[in-house]
């Protein structure tokens, strides 16, 4: 496995290797199973696997944890040597030194769910994929449903730009106890942890009673006082559309419910399909 450090050196590592089929995974590191789960699609799609990591600063908003952001660097060496992929690219920094003089505008989409209490989080992630985009390349790209906004923008941006890569979604991965795996887990102490269970199941609780004709304003407003209960601080709980990310008249097979919580200092998201076809009053 190559481990390169300079858009330079990565360039030239896969120029003789242009006529591959290339595959592209983006993280930020402290690599976990959701991550494995996205290479091993990636191998199944492609010739040659490169993964990033890179812990992008645009996308963090000031009192953000990009400073803390947990590095688990030689950890993330040996699982991606075992997984079997070709390239780690590690860059120390992807921007000029007198920052960017020029940036993507993302428009409605970037307006709800996470992007309202993170306002530049989204055009911080357009940013660095359109920059290792350029640098790699690839044929195709894997992002996890987990960020399922982050997925549906890079897929908006891709269409509309009619940028040459595809971009495949892979589902999310949870612990055996539903909890959806993320490196930022590490900052739950024991009893958060117990706690963040509650955002899969709550999830899960919601799908129940809509799907026992319940009205689903009500299911929700029921499910964020029961969460506050357990000292649960909310952002959202909605559900809309999850190509568009808009919101529907009606549940039909594009509704999507989607959680973003903090429990203590540490924020978490969860979504989940929806299937049936209840009235959303
Ligand atoms: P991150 O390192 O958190 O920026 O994530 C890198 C990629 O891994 C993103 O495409 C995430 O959506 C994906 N990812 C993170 N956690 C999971 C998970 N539990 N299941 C599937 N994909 C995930």
């Amino acid at each position: 496995m190559n481990i390169v450090e300079t858009s330079q050196e990565i360039r030239q590592y896969l120029t003789p290797l242009r006529h591959e089929r290339i595959a592209f995974v983006p993280t930020m590191g402290c690599l976990h199973e959701g991550h494995i789960s996205l290479i091993r699609k990636a191998k199944r799609l492609a010739d040659i696997v490169v993964v990033s990591i890179y812990v992008n600063p645009l996308q963090f908003g000031e009192n953000e944890d990009f400073d803390t952001y947990p590095k688990t660097f030689d950890n993330d060496v040996e699982i991606c040597k075992k997984e079997g992929i070709d390239c780690l690219f590690h860059p120390h920094n992807l921007y000029p030194e007198d920052g960017m003089k020029v940036s993507l505008q993302i428009n409605d989409m970037q307006h709800v769910l996470c992007g309202k209490s993170r306002p530049n989080h989204f055009n911080g992630v357009l940013t660095v994929v359109n920059i290792l985009f350029n640098i790699i390349q690839p044929q195709i790209a894997i992002f996890g449903e987990k960020d399922w906004q982050q997925l549906a923008i890079i897929k908006r941006m891709v269409s509309d730009l009619h940028m040459p890569v595809e971009i495949i979604g892979s589902e999310i991965i949870r612990e055996d106890d539903g909890l959806a795996m993320s490196s930022r887990n590490r900052y739950l102490n024991p009893k958060q942890r117990q706690q963040a269970v509650l955002l899969s199941q709550t999830l899960t609780k919601i799908k129940n009673n809509i799907k026992s004709h319940q009205k689903t304003a009500e299911i929700i407003q029921i499910s964020k006082e029961e969460l506050e209960n357990h000292h649960i601080s909310i952002d959202y709980i909605e559900i809309l559309d999850e190509t568009t990310l808009k919101p529907l008249a009606s549940i039909n097979s594009k509704a999507r419910i989607f959680i973003a919580a903090y429990i203590g200092n540490t924020r978490l998201i969860d979504n989940s399909k929806l299937t049936s076809m209840e009235k959303i009053a």
